[in-house]
């Protein structure tokens, strides 16, 4: 497959929907009934009854409410052999993380991080996902560097919009909660940059429209390396023009570790070390003082968002709502799913809306909140200008979904159905950068059987404690 696939990529008309829904926020996200032409990977037409043109293939949408295809911005391809592990099962994040993950890290080898990225990009692309930033830390010193390659050989199998957060932990990492536990040494800085380096050489992107990003992103600013590291690495990320990222204030481990060791919050002591900006965002940012939402919004700091393995580990509920009043760039992520157990974002979608409404009322988020946080909203944390909307001119990334189930008869506002019904909502359609990736509900050329084999093979052999 090409992984720029504007050329020969066939023009397509989308035709009949009873719902388009656009990716913007508040009113504009409701477009109406409309059709949408796509000619070499972009949008070109959106509007009512268009007739088709010659060569064109016509995606048929009756009985469907179509959107922007989700922006993942934040999960572990490779814990996709690590679902519901029961040694972690009821433990918090950081029992969790020395009980689950780390002992097993080592055991992943190229081709196992193969089967579980196309395990997990299976479930991603038929949840209506179409971008995926995947936070990848399987490294160790002296170790291959070859799984950052294996996942985007994956992205490309599958057709879908890429974005490799680079991760790790280097040398002087000791104070990394269970990293004792990993088997793995930590890389050198120079080995780690290194590889870095590499990876934008050969993937990295910089336009709007990227279908391949690399991004540096250690595995946490607060355990992964010595803080005098943090100003040079955000510097040296900046130079190469990639972003940066990491996990941040999941549990209030961070906060207390940061209290004590730094004196002071953990957004703060990012801030100290240049790690805010419109080009950071953070997953998770579960427990934050109005102080650091006020630190997050004026540097345009964004957050991915993931409730579900809040949720799951018993992390809490990051406020939400309130960064989005205060202005901070808000996209979802379905985390790795050992601590999810689901790579689905229409449940990532379906939980972000319920949830804080549990918590604050039913006025907490709307339905046009969470598409745009799950579509436009991933992608401007992303920098990828170009999608996340459904309009002429964007890249084509959207999904056509089949409400054609008793679950949906009897539904007065099909648009909100996705978000509001929450799965199963079948995705009949899928269109990344104008291919059809989704193809009446199945994806092209992937053989099930056969990957479900290979699940099985890698469960087995990531099996002992
Ligand atoms: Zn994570």
């Amino acid at each position: 497959m090409n992984a720029k696939p504007q050329e020969g990529v066939p023009s397509l008309l989308i035709r009949g929907a009873d719902a388009v829904l656009s990716g913007r926020p508040g009113a504009a996200a409701r477009a109406g009934s409309l059709d949408i032409r796509v000619q070499g990977g972009r949008i070109l037409e959106v509007a009512p009854m268009l007739r088709a043109l010659p060569a064109e293939r016509v995606l048929d949408a009756r009985g469907c409410v179509v959107a922007p295809g989700w922006v993942n911005t934040h999960h572990h391809l490779f814990q996709n052999l690590l679902k519901a592990v029961p040694s972690g099962i009821n433990q918090p994040l950081a029992q969790w993380l020395a009980s689950v993950p780390y002992p097993r890290l080592a055991r992943f080898t190229p081709d196992l991080v193969r089967v579980a990225a196309r395990l997990g990009m299976a479930e991603l692309l038929l949840s209506g996902a179409t971008t995926c930033a995947d936070h990848h830390y399987l490294y160790h010193g002296g170790g291959t560097k070859d799984s950052g390659d294996v996942l985007f050989d994956v992205a490309q199998e599958f057709g879908m919009r890429f974005v490799l957060c680079r991760g790790g932990a280097i040398e002087a990492a000791g104070s990394h909660p269970g990293f004792s536990r990993t088997a793995l040494a930590p890389e050198s800085q120079a080995e780690m940059l290194m590889d870095i380096e590499r990876l934008c050489r050969s993937y990295h992107e910089a336009g709007e429209d990227a279908m391949r990003r690399v991004v540096l992103a250690p595995t946490t600013p607060t355990y992964s390396l010595p803080a005098s590291l943090l100003s040079e690495l955000a510097a040296h990320a900046r130079s190469l023009g990639v972003r940066l990222h990491s996990h941040l204030s999941e549990s209030m481990g961070y906060v207390s570790w940061c209290r004590e060791h730094h004196d002071c919050l953990p957004v703060e002591f990012v801030a100290r070390h240049d790690w805010l900006g419109q080009d950071v965002w953070f997953a998770h940012l579960v427990h934050l003082q109005e102080e650091e939402i006020r630190l997050l919004a004026q540097s345009g700091t964004g957050i991915a968002h993931c409730p579900v393995s809040n949720a799951r580990l018993g992390s809490g509920i990051a406020p939400v709502p309130q960064l989005a009043a205060a202005g901070v760039p808000i996209s979802l992520g379905v985390d790795g799913v050992a601590s999810n157990e689901s790579g689905s974002m229409l449940a990532e979608a379906h939980m972000a809306w319920l949830v804080h409404r549990a918590n604050q009322g039913a006025q907490a988020t709307t339905v046009e909140d969470i598409v745009h946080w799950g579509t436009r909203g991933g992608a401007q944390v992303l920098g990828l200008g170009a999608v996340g909307l459904i309009e002429p001119g964007m890249c084509a990334d959207l999904v056509v979904y089949d409400l054609d189930h008793p679950r949906f008869w009897g539904f007065h506002d099909p648009a909100s159905a996705p978000v509001t019904a929450g799965e199963p909502t079948r995705v009949r359609y899928s269109v990344v950068q104008g291919r059809v990736v989704v193809d009446d509900g199945r994806i092209p050329g992937l053989d099930l059987r056969s990957l479900r084999a290979q699940a099985a093979a890698g469960v087995r052999a990531l099996l002992a404690d």
